[in-house]
């Protein structure tokens, strides 16, 4: 796994969404490059203090479920912005997109 595919797949190790045979690519990656480690660290950080903030853990709504939601809204509000997002949103720390839907 590369430096690029650890980056992509943060989000999905982070909600233990990986397939056993990435995660284990994944973690082998983390333990040989210390540059990747520290960002997964940070950003493991970063979504505890969120769901410390909100006073418990997040939803287990998967993901793609908020994604699509997020896809949907935009879609309505202007095809042009959800294009725009669909284009952008991995690598958007899904737990910032995942606040304003927990009403
Ligand atoms: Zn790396």
């Amino acid at each position: 796994m590369t430096c690029a595919e650890v980056k992509e797949k943060l989000v999905d190790f982070l909600y233990d969404e990986l397939s056993p045979e990435a995660r284990t690519a994944f973690t082998r990656h983390l333990a040989a490059c210390p540059a990747c480690k520290t960002e997964a660290a940070s950003f493991e950080k970063a979504l505890g203090s969120t769901r410390a903030a909100l006073g418990g853990p997040l939803s287990q709504e998967p993901p793609m479920r908020v994604r699509l939601a997020v896809l949907e809204a935009a879609q309505a509000a202007k095809p042009s912005v959800a294009a725009a997002i669909s284009l952008t949103l991995p690598p958007v720390p899904v737990f910032v997109l995942e606040l304003p839907l927990l009403t």
